[in-house]
Formats: structure tokens, C-alpha cells, sequence
């Protein structure tokens, strides 16, 4: 590992580059500029031509990361810089607010500790953040306190008819699938091979969120936050 790996002291130390971790360091390096943040990743930076030539979103195949059961669900993910960013399809759905309350409502389950309303502004921001494409009419069943940042995919014919016959329920689904060009992102070409797509209109390259998130960050030293096991000497917890 890199000298910069082995000595260097960190304020945060945060394991794997997912949409987890990179939503977490963007948002604490927004409030506090200066923290020093480590971010351990397990797998490789297997780059968006790579992923392309091989057909896999990684070198390392999830089934081997776990226990496998027959009678049990297998699970499917990216062991790799940026995780599940490699992978996902970019559908970006919010909660309704009735999810918050199902005991409540539904008398099943549980209510969450937290509803709707309190998560709305941080739903609209991680949607600011990733260019979400969506219709503005979706607002009337999912609240909403600011515009989408990308305006709603054109519909299909077999939308156009399920919104015929439900106009109060059929909206242009919110999705990071980019409806128009947008900085380094081109306009979503809809070819459903999302998570290996040579335009890559969720994001810039392979990382939809890397490159925006990690701005606050010199490159370099997030290039070398790396995979080999080292030992922290201290921990400190904020
Ligand atoms: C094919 C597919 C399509 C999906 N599409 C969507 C979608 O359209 N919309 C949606 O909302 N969600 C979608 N998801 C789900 C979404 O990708 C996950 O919910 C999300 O990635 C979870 O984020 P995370 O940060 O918790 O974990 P991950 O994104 O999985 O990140 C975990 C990180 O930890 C690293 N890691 C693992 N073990 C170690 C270790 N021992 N040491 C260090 N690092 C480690 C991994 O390499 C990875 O970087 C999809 C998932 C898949 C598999």
C-alpha cells in the first residue's frame, strides 16, 4: 500500500466506495471542508472500456463474497470502486408517504421513526445531485418542494395507453437515465443494458457519483485508497 495509505492520520475511515459512502463523504465534506477521509475499497477500479471488453461490471463475482445456500436468495452487486454505481439501473422512485405509516394506516408492520415530509428535502437533493430526470405532475402523489433537475423521458405508446385509462396514476418515471444531454452525460440511448451502456447516461463514465462527490478531494489520494489490509493504530469516533 502507498506510504499515504500506511501513515497518514484520517478523520473518518469509511469501508467501500458505494452509493452509501459516496453520498456520506459528500455530504459531511459539504458541512466540513477540511476532514481527512480515508475510503477502503475492496475491489479494483476496473474502468468503463474494461467493464465493456469484459461484460462484467467486475472481477470479482459477488457469489464468491458469500455463503452460498441453494435454498437461499442469491445476491447480486459490484465488489468495486463505486459498488453499486456500476451496476444499477438507474430508477430513482421515492417512498410514498404512506410507506412511513403502515402500522398506522395498513396496521401491518411498523411506522418508521422518520415520515415523509422530514426525508423530502433530502430526497430532492440526492436528486439534484444525480440530474434526475422526472415529471413535475408526479407531484401530486410524491410532494415535492423543487423542480427535477432534467425533464421526463418521452413516453411509449404503451404508457400513453396506461395513462389513458389511469390519467391520476401514470406519470414519466424519475430516472437517473438522463432525458436530454447534460455535462458530461449524453442523452439516455435506451438500449436496457444500463449497467454496461457505451453512452453511460447515468453518470459520467462508470461512477455516477464519484466525480462530483469526490470534488472536494485531491484525486490522487482517493486513487489510493486501496485494497490491501493495513492496520489503523487509532480510531477516533466523531
Ligand atoms: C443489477 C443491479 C441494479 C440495481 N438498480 C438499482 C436502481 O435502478 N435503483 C436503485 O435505487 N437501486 C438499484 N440497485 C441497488 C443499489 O445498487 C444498492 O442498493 C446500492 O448500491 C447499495 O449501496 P451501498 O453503498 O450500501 O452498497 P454498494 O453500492 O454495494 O457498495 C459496497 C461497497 O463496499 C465494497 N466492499 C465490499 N466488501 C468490502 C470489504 N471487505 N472491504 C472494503 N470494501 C468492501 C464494495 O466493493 C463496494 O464498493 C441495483 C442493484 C443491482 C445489483
Amino acid at each position: 500500500m502507498p506510504e499515504f495509505g500506511r501513515q497518514g492520520t484520517y478523520d473518518v475511515v469509511a469501508i467501500g466506495s458505494g452509493f452509501g459512502t459516496l453520498f456520506f463523504v459528500e455530504g459531511l465534506l459539504r458541512k466540513r471542508p477540511r476532514v481527512r477521509v480515508l475510503i477502503l475499497e475492496r475491489g479494483r477500479a476496473n474502468s468503463h472500456a474494461w467493464q465493456l471488453m469484459h461484460d462484467k461490471n467486475s472481477d470479482i463475482d459477488p457469489e464468491s463474497t458469500y455463503r452460498r445456500d441453494p435454498a437461499h436468495k442469491r445476491w447480486n452487486f459490484t465488489i468495486g470502486l463505486g459498488g453499486g454505481t456500476n451496476c444499477w439501473f438507474g430508477h430513482t422512485p421515492r417512498f410514498h408517504p404512506n410507506d412511513f405509516r403502515l402500522r398506522s394506516i395498513y396496521g401491518v408492520l411498523q411506522d418508521w421513526p422518520v415520515d415523509y415530509v422530514s426525508l423530502e428535502p433530502y430526497y430532492l437533493a440526492a436528486e439534484r445531485h444525480m440530474s434526475i430526470s422526472g415529471s413535475e405532475e408526479m407531484g401530486a402523489i410524491l410532494p415535492r418542494s423543487g423542480l427535477f433537475p432534467l425533464p421526463p423521458h418521452v413516453t411509449t405508446s404503451i404508457d400513453r395507453i396506461m395513462r389513458a385509462a389511469q390519467p391520476q396514476f401514470h406519470f414519466p418515471i424519475a430516472t437517473a437515465r438522463a432525458s436530454k444531454a447534460n455535462g458530461e452525460r449524453g442523452r439516455c440511448c435506451s438500449s436496457a443494458r444500463c449497467s454496461r451502456c457505451r453512452i453511460s447516461c447515468i453518470g459520467p463514465g462508470r461512477f455516477p457519483l464519484i466525480g462530483p462527490t469526490l470534488d472536494g478531494l485531491p484525486a490522487e489520494p482517493l486513487a489510493r485508497t486501496f485494497t490491501r489490509p493495513f492496520c489503523a493504530k487509532q480510531v477516533s469516533w466523531l
